[in-house]
């Protein structure tokens, strides 16, 4: 790889685009945290040639070996995770949170696999012909079975000068870490904070309410008084506290718009996320790649099952399809 992909961002701290190919993505941000004789990345990208090709030569170009690298992953999407499994086999330590790892080595399992085709049903998109198996996150998943190490919030990972604390921040997937320098006043926050585009806040599993988690996980970063934060897609964001407060607004307007939906009688997640605005090319539902259907459900129920979970919505189950009313 080119060298002058990879830039130093801080004394010891590098990044470096890995592509996401067909991916609305476009990137994923590498970091390498260098210390005298091993180091710290943050990440892998997908396991497809065209990451392995960018995290291969960083690794090289930085002259770090798979044997002296540790190896963070965030959250279990496969754009976080895809090279977990070959980079152990070469020697590298890999870590993950506790939730998180139950997620990456179950990720094509039975059960898993069960929930999510179940969710396509509650959500209607079975008229769709949507399978659990085109979802990106199932084909470029991590192969091999990982060998995890756990880690909780406030556990540090030490590299170079920089002390790396674990932070739970769900919302995202159910138990998104970040990595927070105190000292510095940084954060490498994953997916939980991205600029210019807004984190995908999805529906998993009956009772995890995942918006309401993210917006208290929000309040909590807010709380830190970050100087910057080092996210996983396109920009650094460098006013953290004012794009803070621009992703809680933009859930409160998704709210705002899903309760109209709603109001104007439309009942399956299906058709409240089809009315739903999004940024894609797709002159319309019919024309969106079956992936960003399911995403588009997923983020609409996520925000349907906020406002059910609070008394403001209705939900009732028609023929194994989720139906939603004002209250
Ligand atoms: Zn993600």
């Amino acid at each position: 790889m080119d060298n002058n992909m990879i830039r130093q961002l801080e004394e010891g701290l590098y990044t470096f685009p890995i592509p996401l190919p067909n991916n609305p993505l476009r990137e994923l941000n590498g970091y390498l945290i260098v210390g005298e004789n091993e180091a710290v990345m943050i990440d892998t990208g997908f396991a497809m040639d065209p990451c392995r090709e960018a995290v291969y030569g960083a690794l090289e170009s930085l002259g770090i070996s798979p044997e002296k690298l540790t190896v963070v992953l965030t959250h279990l999407h496969s754009d976080h995770t895809g090279l977990a499994g070959e980079l152990h086999e070469k020697g590298a330590r890999i870590i993950a949170g506790k939730t998180e790892s139950w997620w990456i080595h179950n990720i094509r399992s039975d059960e898993v696999t069960a929930g999510f085709q179940e969710s396509i049903t509650r959500f209607g998109l079975e008229q769709d012909g949507i399978h659990y198996y085109d979802n990106p996150g199932y084909k470029y998943a991590s192969q091999e079975i990982l060998e995890l190490e756990t880690v909780e919030e406030g556990d540090r990972i030490e590299i170079g000068s920089f002390s790396l604390e674990v932070v739970d921040l769900p919302g995202h997937t159910p138990g998104l870490i970040g990595l927070y320098c105190r000292e510095r006043g940084c954060l490498f926050g994953s997916d939980h904070i991205l600029d210019k585009i807004t984190p995908n806040i999805g529906y998993w599993t009956e009772g995890f309410d995942s918006l309401g988690v993210y917006l208290q996980m929000l309040e909590k970063a807010r709380s830190m008084k970050l100087k910057r934060v080092y996210s996983a897609h396109r920009n650094v964001v460098e006013d953290p506290e004012r794009r803070i407060g621009e992703l809680v607004g933009h859930h409160d307007h998704r709210l705002k718009e899903v309760l109209e939906i709603v109001g104007q009688g439309h009942k399956t997640v299906r058709e409240i996320a089809a009315r739903m605005h999004w940024d894609l090319r797709a002159k319309d539902w019919e024309a969106f790649p079956k992936a960003q259907k399911w995403f588009a459900c997923s983020e609409a129920m996520a925000h349907l099952e906020y406002l059910h979970l609070r008394g403001r919505l209705k939900r009732t189950l028609v023929e194994g399809v989720y139906h939603y009313a004002s209250a």
